[in-house]
């Protein structure tokens, strides 16, 4: 399978983000919690490396919640804050308000003892497409908060969401696009659907899926579809498609239609909360 972007626009909105960064003191990169390492692009570390980290472990509600705290639990011994949450569902933001708080606390200090007591750290919200950066800007800015205008000494055309006296954010979001260092990677943003179907094996994938559940989380699927036993992602694939009867007018089993009811079901989490990437020594690399 081959996946790609369109050259320019990665080097534009890498470009804009160098921009950017100059103007913040904390990068909240959004990762999606079921594919932490898939949906991080690592050039991310390159160009935020003087900077307060924050990782948001986005719809980790659809993510398994042991390995939530496990990803959280990596990203703190990395020297990075990390916080899971929903970001359509407001109730998670005052974590993150007071996460943001501590991860720029001692900018904030180091600004009291020069006697500049009125300057809000500012952040920036970064992440692949569709990861959640723009329900998580809506959400934690809510309607209270005042958008500041250009400001002299601001690059033109910057909005600031001012979201307490404390703290500011850019409201646009860095786009990062996703690195395809290897097959793994595309396949699993596909498997969340942040790659459009259109541009893949969707019977592949499907199965490929099938497989990665068969080893990761066994019983899911003979639960879910009434299985029978197998270890052959194939047959079982094929027992799915029986299951709910996808066939094709002379009989036949349908396996694209099949696919897209699969992939519909972990997407929606239908299957359950499913994490497909897990923090471990080789991710650690
Ligand atoms: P962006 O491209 O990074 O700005 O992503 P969006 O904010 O447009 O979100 C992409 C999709 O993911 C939308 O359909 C959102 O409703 C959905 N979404 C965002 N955050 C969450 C979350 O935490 N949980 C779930 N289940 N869905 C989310």
């Amino acid at each position: 399978m081959q996946y790609q972007w369109y050259p320019g626009h990665m080097t534009k909105a890498k470009r804009q983000m160098q921009e950017d960064i100059k103007l913040v003191d904390l990068v909240i990169e959004l990762v999606d919690a079921r594919v932490p390492v898939s949906s991080h692009n690592p050039d991310i570390d390159e160009i935020g490396k003087s900077k307060s980290r924050l990782v948001l472990l986005n719809k980790a509600d659809l993510a398994d919640e042991s390995k939530n705290q496990a990803w959280c639990e990596y990203y703190k011994s990395r020297g990075m804050y990390a916080v899971r949450l929903d970001a359509r569902n407001r109730a998670g933001m005052k974590e993150v308000q007071n996460v943001i708080q501590e991860a720029c606390k001692e900018k904030l200090e180091r600004n009291r003892r020069r006697g500049i007591l009125n300057r809000p750290v500012r952040a920036m919200v970064a992440g692949i497409p569709n990861v959640g950066k723009s329900t998580f800007i809506n959400s934690f800015a809510g309607k209270a908060c005042t958008k500041t205008g250009n400001k002299p000494g601001v690059t033109k055309g910057k909005q600031w969401i001012r979201l307490n006296k404390n703290v500011e954010l850019l409201d646009t979001p860095g786009i990062l696009w996703p690195k395809f260092e290897d097959q793994t990677i595309g396949l699993h943003l596909a498997f969340i659907g942040s790659i459009k179907d259109e541009l893949l094996n969707r019977d592949e994938m499907a199965v490929e899926l099938v497989k990665e559940l068969l080893s990761q989380y066994p019983g899911v699927l003979a639960a879910r579809y009434d299985l029978l036993e197998s270890a052959d992602p194939t047959e079982v694939f094929s027992y799915i498609a029986k299951n709910r009867n996808c066939l094709k007018k002379g009989g036949e089993l349908d396996h694209a239609k099949a696919a897209a009811l699969l992939l519909e079901e972990f997407r929606s989490g239908r299957l359950g909360r499913i994490t497909i990437e897990t923090p471990s020594l080789e991710t650690i690399g």
